[in-house]
């Protein structure tokens, strides 16, 4: 490691911010843990435990509907979470933060509403070649059911995603963009404000997955000039089991219910029902009361240290992670786009990912293995599967070279 490499960043003290995640001081088969899997969900502070310990502790009932203390303090501690998301995106009103269970049930919602009142046959949505499952198949539900097309931007090999070659793509017949702001995969930060331009020109809307995006910078929604953006909590240090759909007032004015049930109706008759307006119309049914308050809590973790800090912390930790691991004889880095997020992926000659993973597990390694839910990535990339580090706020130089050595391990028990 170079003196320079190693340098901390100023001003992020990651010993400290490790004292806030209790579980990264335990051990695993005997050796310290060392969480590489962030991406795929992400380590909780103890803020955010308590927040969860306390509402079920003290302060739990259902939410909306009860006329006693308990059931209002409830009531306020998940409205007062859908305030947090708020401010965290920089939404213009509360109306326009619906809580779901996660991205994919966002996703899906959008889809299903929202798809369905104003897309028909003959028109197409963009997605590029590195979404997620979750924004690949809900799109073919849609097209399914109403007939339109899918189109799908190329991704460059180096993980790179060229705007030219949206604007090749987006056309008169262009009714929506969808497409990741971070790719989970490769790390590739996506030009989303110049595609979000592309698409407004040609009348289209657009949709991020903000899954990967919203952990590693901050997100302003009015900023980024999207219509909608998704995203799951887990991720973002909070609890699993909530997601946030943000979309502009308009939008979700103009779109149909997803589910019916409790909570999303104005009035009730055999005859007919009537709404309520956003945010409640979509959320049918006892919400995730807790979720949404561990959700709010990771926030104010997120918002109680420096977030650029954090950001800068987490590049270092990417750029030294891909230095030291292209030194590794057969190694080949997957996704070396310039603008990329701190995860990393790659493939080790002779060793398959999986078997990889299991040989950096007996160290503590904890890495992702597999297609990632990105299928069509893998297919054009020419592999099966990637082995994934995926750096946090918490991780370490250390981390990295414990990677490294646990790699080089494997090589010499499998190769
Ligand atoms: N999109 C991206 C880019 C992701 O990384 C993930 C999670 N791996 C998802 C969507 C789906 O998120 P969830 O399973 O939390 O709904």
């Amino acid at each position: 490691m170079t003196a320079l490499a190693k340098t901390k960043t100023p001003a992020f003290d990651v010993a400290k911010i490790r004292t806030d995640f209790p579980i990264l001081s335990r051990t695993v088969h005997g050796k310290p843990l060392v969480y590489l899997d962030s991406a795929a969900s992400a380590q909780k502070p103890q803020a955010v435990i308590d927040a969860i310990t306390r509402a079920y502790t003290q302060d739990y009932a259902n939410v909306h509907r009860g006329a006693y203390y308990l059931s209002e303090t409830s009531t306020a501690a998940y409205e007062a979470a859908r305030e947090k998301v708020r401010a965290f995106i920089n939404a213009k009103s509360l109306s326009e933060v619906v809580f779901t269970k996660g991205a994919t049930e966002a996703i899906n919602l959008v889809a299903a509403t929202y798809g369905r009142k104003f897309l028909k046959a003959g028109d197409e949505i963009v997605l590029t070649a590195v979404e997620h499952h979750s924004n690949i198949v809900p799109w073919q539900l849609l097209r399914d059911a109403v007939g339109c097309e899918l189109k799908i931007v190329p991704v460059n090999l180096d993980g790179s995603i060229d705007v030219a070659e949206f604007a090749k793509v987006i056309g008169p017949r262009t009714k929506l963009v969808a497409i990741a702001h971070v790719s989970n995969v490769l790390g590739t930060v996506l030009p989303v404000r110049e595609i979000a331009d592309l698409a407004h020109a040609a009348g289209a809307k657009i949709i991020l997955d903000g899954c990967q995006g919203i952990v590693h910078q901050h997100v302003d929604v009015q900023a980024l000039g999207c219509d909608f953006y998704v995203f799951s909590g887990h991720k973002l240090y909070g609890p699993t089991g909530i997601g946030v759909l943000w979309a502009r007032a308009e939008l979700l004015d103009a779109m149909p219910p997803y589910q019916g049930g409790g909570d999303m109706i104005d009035s009730v008759t055999f005859a007919k029902t009537t709404w309520a307006p956003a945010p409640a119309k979509f959320e049918a049914g006892t919400p995730p009361i807790v979720q949404a308050i561990g959700l709010g809590a990771a926030i104010d973790y997120l918002n109680s240290i420096d977030r650029a800090a954090a950001a800068a912390h987490e590049d270092t930790l990417l750029r030294y992670a891909m230095t030291s691991l292209a030194q590794i004889p057969g190694m080949k880095l997957i996704g070396t786009a310039r603008h990329k997020a701190a995860v990393q992926s790659f493939v080790m000659e002779g060793a398959h990912p999986h078997d990889l993973a299991t040989v950096l597990d007996r160290s503590g390694v904890c890495v992702r293995a597999g297609h990632h839910c990105a299928q069509p990535l893998m297919e054009i990339l020419g592999v099966s599967a990637t082995t994934r580090a995926s750096f946090a706020i918490y991780n370490t130089m250390d981390e990295v070279d414990a990677l490294v050595t646990a790699l080089r391990r494997a090589q010499e028990v499998l190769l």
